[in-house]
């Protein structure tokens, strides 16, 4: 099958579905073309998938296509953006229709859930790859950076985390566990991370002030949000949001995985303690999404030792600071 029939068959499929106002143009044309409104900013970011470096060899080509979108689509949440339209650039060993067919009902499966429409893309022969841009709509000066947490404000995840690192550690064979179920559900965090679009209404409602997604992990990423805004944090360990695959680990491993552990595509955030207040009183009535509360932001200055300095986190435990000598011993990557 051509390069054009296998566009037009597997791929020109859901820009007409979704009725798209934004989308003028889609697939066919030397480019698409997308309206954005005047009072919005357009939001644009890429990912690019590999075989052996993103996803493990043997992969199925429906979870490949799944969360090649599905991480992208976490980044537009990241910034508080709602979807408008991805394109693609698929770079295929051979002419494997099937491989293609597969792909693209993970790819729309995920693209009608979100309601966002491929607009176009390239499609080339060479080591399997996966390119996707994503566009969405945010509201002029209502996109939620990385740089803007401020003094004061409660940190807050979205879900648990580890999950998906856990089922790294799985596939590597670096654990094992007796349980099927634990290895399902960790293989399922991992292969089909779930974008928490659904928080983007309530980031505008609470007046969030950072936020990102946890792909590399919740200690490097947080450091992203600290680095930039110039702020520190105190992290307290004792609820700290784990996921439930881990529960039968110790709680040192447990907290390894969910501090350092990526691919949980959770959202961190960071938002005014009355903020965080009302958010927790509209969840606890089922009217907004559940988030753990992990600490706090402070001034670059309360990191009392050098090391704590250099890294803008301190570790609490019931609220006493951790000394990080004994952290070191206690977590591996520390
Ligand atoms: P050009 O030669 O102008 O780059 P192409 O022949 O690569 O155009 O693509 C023709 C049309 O098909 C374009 O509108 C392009 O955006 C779209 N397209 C190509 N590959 C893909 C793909 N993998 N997914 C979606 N659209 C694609
Ligand atoms: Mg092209």
């Amino acid at each position: 099958m051509g390069e054009f029939q296998l566009i037009e068959k597997y791929f020109n499929r859901n820009v007409s579905v979704h009725n798209c106002s934004n989308i003028e143009l889609g697939i066919g044309d030397d480019c698409a073309l997308l309206n954005v409104a005047p009072d919005c900013s357009l939001a644009v970011s890429t990912d690019t998938f590999l075989e052996g470096t993103h996803f493990f060899k043997g992969t199925s080509p429906y979870a490949i296509g799944y969360k090649s979108l599905a991480v992208n689509i976490s980044d537009l949440a990241a910034m508080g953006a709602d979807p408008l339209g991805f394109t693609l650039a698929l770079t295929l060993p051979d002419d494997n229709e099937s491989f293609v067919a597969e792909f693209a009902d993970g790819l729309f499966d995920i693209a009608d859930r979100f309601k966002i429409p491929l607009i176009g893309g390239d499609t080339t022969k060479g080591p399997l790859s996966v390119t996707i841009t994503v566009f969405g709509n945010v509201r002029k000066g209502h996109a939620i950076k990385r740089a803007s947490a401020r003094i004061g404000d409660a940190v807050c995840v979205s879900g648990l985390l580890g999950g998906a690192a856990y089922g790294v550690a799985l596939r590597y064979g670096k654990e094992s566990s007796d349980s099927h179920d634990a290895k399902e559900k960790a293989f399922k965090l991992l292969d089909y991370p779930n974008p928490r679009m659904d928080l983007v209404p309530f980031f505008h409602r609470y007046n969030v002030h950072s936020a990102l997604d946890i792909s590399d992990g919740f200690m490097g990423d947080l450091g992203h949000i600290l680095d930039c805004s110039g702020v520190s944090c105190k992290i307290e360990l004792c609820d700290f949001p784990v996921s439930d695959v881990l529960m039968h680990l110790s709680r040192q491993k447990q907290l390894d995985y969910a501090l350092n552990g990526g691919d949980d595509y959770e959202l961190c955030f960071t938002l005014a303690e009355d903020d965080y207040n009302e958010w927790i009183e509209a969840s606890e009535k089922g009217l907004a999404p559940i988030i753990y509360r992990v600490g706090s932001i402070n001034s670059n200055s309360s990191c009392e030792s050098e090391q704590a300095k250099a890294r803008g986190i301190i570790f609490a435990e019931h609220g006493n600071q951790i000394n990080p000598q004994t952290l070191r011993h206690s977590f591996s990557h520390f």
